[in-house]
């Protein structure tokens, strides 16, 4: 038997930012705080939402890949204020505090806690998600990516973080410069990725993610290089249909390895999950069985017949939109590999094919 669970209202498409005031209205919500990114608050949008929205507190303060400290300070905002929801404007990481800062109504601890003790209803307010980045999908998932006190990025997972309404409306991110169109985008299609060779995919995530492998694939280079209408459009929806399959799959190796990449080696999430994907690929057909047979089938997807060619044409599309495709070009060699081994070797039930130490140390080798 096979479960698909979403609960969030999804509006997406061009002008759809609008819809956000009925909906906040209709959620009989009096003054919400807003959380965004500082490239909203300089926007004609964000003098739409000080228009429509008559009393609101305002946090500007998520940084990239976000702290549990940000999202406490952000939530003691929510609590001497007084709001009622919390909208968040912005990309994965205003996204992703919001999610938890929403939790945290009336709540006095860090939210460090809930990597051990899991939120509660009665501290919970509606939760508003708009995506300015076409990438980490965060507006549909119940995933919070945080980074702990002691460094590391570890996911928070519960159903009180899914948004109320996500409201996808590509025009957001047309304000995204090249580096950031390519990081995030090349986000968007590694997690369809990982959600169709993952063994927790269904027949529904398959759906989703199939459709957010060949339009993420065929409009990244557009949107980062010349970006039109059509191509942003499609690179929403791209990391949109992405969220839609991982939210329910969960994300597999190339994740956890992403995030020591981050921490030691200052990479850009995207950038960092997209390093390894071409390696995986190869790993996880060489298992053969349904693993095999749903990498041929991505392979097909980008218009490769074989493993090899899909692997090359993997490359092929980093280099074009100025990803790194080897450890050396951000510094990384083989006297830092300990460090990433360490924290990859945690075993999740989704990875179509397990790793040992040696998997992954060969792995680094390859693309050093
Ligand atoms: P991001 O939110 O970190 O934003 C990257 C940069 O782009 C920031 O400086 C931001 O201010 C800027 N920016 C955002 N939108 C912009 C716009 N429209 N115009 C100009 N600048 C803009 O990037 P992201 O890739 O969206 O999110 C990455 C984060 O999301 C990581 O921490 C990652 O771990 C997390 N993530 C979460 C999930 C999830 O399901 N919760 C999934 C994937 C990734």
């Amino acid at each position: 038997m096979k479960k698909y669970f979403l609960p969030v209202k999804i509006i997406f498409g061009e002008k759809s930012y609008q819809k956000l005031f009925s909906e906040l209205e209709g959620a009989g919500v009096k003054k919400p705080l807003l959380i965004c990114g500082s490239h909203f608050v300089s926007s004609f949008k964000y003098k739409d939402f000080e228009e429509k929205v008559p009393v609101f507190e305002v946090f500007t303060g998520v940084e990239p890949n976000p702290s549990t400290s940000t999202v406490d300070r952000a939530a003691s905002l929510l609590n001497s204020s007084q709001c009622d929801a919390v909208v968040g404007i912005g990309g994965g990481s205003v996204l992703d505090a919001a999610k938890v800062v929403a939790c945290m109504h009336g709540f006095k601890k860090s939210c460090e806690s809930f990597y051990r003790k899991p939120p509660h209803r009665k501290n919970r307010v509606p939760f508003f998600a708009v995506p300015t980045t076409s990438g980490s999908g965060s507006e549909a998932t119940r995933y919070s990516v945080l980074t702990r006190s002691d460094g590391s990025k570890k996911t928070l997972r519960h159903d009180l973080f899914y948004a109320r309404v996500a409201i996808v409306d590509p025009e957001l991110t047309y304000s995204m410069p090249p580096e950031v169109t390519a990081a995030t985008g090349i986000d968007a299609f590694c997690q369809s990725v990982e959600a169709y060779w993952a063994k927790t995919a269904t027949p529904q995530t398959d759906a989703f993610a199939a459709e957010a492998i060949g339009l993420a694939y065929h409009s990244i280079f557009k949107a980062v290089n010349d970006p039109d209408k059509q191509a942003r459009q499609n690179m929403s929806l791209a990391s949109l249909c992405a969220a839609q399959a991982f939210s329910n799959t969960g994300t597999t190796a190339c994740h956890q390895v992403s995030y020591p990449l981050t921490r030691h080696f200052g990479l850009v999430h995207g950038f960092a999950v997209a390093i390894t994907l071409q390696w995986f690929l190869g790993f996880y057909s060489e298992k053969g069985g349904k693993a095999g047979e749903k990498c041929l089938e991505i392979c097909r997807l980008i218009g490769a017949k074989t493993i090899a060619e899909g692997r090359e044409k993997l490359i092929g599309l980093l280099s074009s939109i100025g990803a790194p495709t080897k450890l050396r070009e951000i510094g990384c060699r083989p006297e830092d590999f300990q460090k990433i081994v360490a924290v990859c070797l945690e075993e999740r039930p989704q990875n179509p094919r397990k790793h040992t130490k040696e998997d992954i140390e060969r792995m680094l080798a390859e693309i050093c």
